[in-house]
């Protein structure tokens, strides 16, 4: 089957009613038959039919084996994280989620691993930073919010050599458009907050594993039933409901990005704009090839300070607001929202300050975009 098929049907059951929704199953226990006798469902932080649904949905997506749907983004993000151990040494792209950052660096480093970051887009010095003792490369491409893209199937290449895994946070693009387990990658997650969810109405997030049968994914199994950071059945639904309007979202957010990206180029308050469906990203070649699509954020920098937070006060028809992914369009200010807390070596290297927005692309009309943005960059060049 296709994506835009696995999306609406997934792996749909019909159940005796011939229901066309997936049933919601809200009981936390279920009735064994008698002893040493189980219909396969035991206890609701183990399993539930609705998130299981839900689960082998985001497996056929992804082109993994497995996959758990959690709490939220940053609940998989910390799966993989509880995987190192003392002494570990893991390398980071160096424009990332803040929240990830912060879980390195407030939590597992007090543990003792070792977390470097690196400009993962340039293989060659990521090879130069591989340690006897590094465990995984982490990667977001393209990345939050600077937009650089890394080669995947080169990276994964390089993790492998080294007996490390490759993990890709693919949150920007949603599996509509970038399969990384395809490339090579190890672990795929997602904060399911954003694209697959899609309506900015639902917490969650989703890891996936290319192969059933690891030690790894024993230890994940082991460690999200001994934690429970599992999703909610109500929420699993929300989620399945969504998946089903994947392609015709993104699809749609992806043809406005670029429209709206370039239209930013031409404006005289706008110095750079950061797409990867411009010709001239300098990732463009490498994410032609390795992703079916450009998706919906475009992070763009103004002329000033002054101007970038004059801007968000303007809007009207885009809401300033962090998150990204849903219909509706918001504009985000990375250097005092997501990425607040990020350490100020890593914004100077990556090019992150207090001119750029970042633009999570909706299905409105993109004219009416335009139109917005016009009026709240005004008619000053600050
Ligand atoms: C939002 C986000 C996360 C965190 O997900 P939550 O659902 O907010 O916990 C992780 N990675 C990326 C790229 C994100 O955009």
């Amino acid at each position: 089957m296709k994506d835009d098929s696995i999306e609406v049907h997934g792996c749909h059951k019909y159940d005796a009613t011939g229901a066309i929704s997936n049933p919601i199953y809200l009981s936390s226990t279920y009735r064994h038959p008698g002893f040493r006798q189980s219909t396969g469902y035991d206890y609701g932080r183990v399993s539930n039919p609705t998130r299981d649904r839900l689960e082998e949905t985001v497996s056929l997506l992804e082109r993994g084996e497995r996959t758990w749907a959690l709490s939220s983004g940053m609940a998989a993000i910390n799966l993989v994280m509880i995987l190192f151990n003392t002494g570990d040494h893991v390398l980071l792209s160096e424009d990332l989620y803040g929240g990830t950052v912060r879980l390195a660096k407030d939590v597992y480093g007090h543990y003792g691993i070792s977390f470097e970051y690196v400009d993962t887009t340039d293989p060659a010095l990521v090879r130069s930073k591989l340690r006897p003792n590094t465990k995984a490369i982490f990667i977001e491409t393209p990345s939050n919010p600077m937009m650089f893209i890394s080669d995947i199937a080169a990276l994964a290449e390089l993790a492998h050599g080294n007996s490390a895994m490759l993990i890709v946070d693919n949150t920007f693009l949603s599996p509509h458009f970038q399969k990384p387990l395809e490339l090579g990658a190890d672990i795929v997650l997602h904060s399911g907050t954003k694209y697959l969810g899609g309506h900015n109405d639902v917490i969650a997030g989703f890891l996936t594993l290319k192969k059933r049968d690891t030690e790894i994914a024993k230890r994940l199994e082991v460690l999200v039933k001994s934690e429970g950071p599992n999703l909610g059945s109500m929420d699993a639904w929300l989620l399945l409901r969504s998946i089903k309007t994947l392609g015709i979202r993104v699809e749609r957010q992806a043809e406005n990005a670029l429209k709206i990206a370039h239209w930013l180029k031409e404006q005289p308050q706008v110095t750079q704009v950061y797409y990867p469906g411009l010709p001239d990203h300098p990732g463009y070649a490498l994410q032609q090839r390795q992703a079916s699509g450009n998706g919906g954020m475009v992070s763009f920098k103004v002329s000033s300070a002054e101007l970038a937070q004059a801007v968000l006060g303007r809007l009207q028809l885009i809401a300033f607001a962090e998150s990204l992914g849903g219909v509706e369009s918001l504009l985000t200010y990375p250097i005092a929202q997501t990425h607040a807390e990020m350490p100020k070596e890593l914004t100077e290297r990556t090019g992150l300050d207090d001119k750029l927005l970042r633009l999570s692309v909706g299905i409105e009309d993109a004219e009416d975009l335009m139109d917005d943005l016009q009026q709240a960059l005004g008619k000053d060049i600050l």
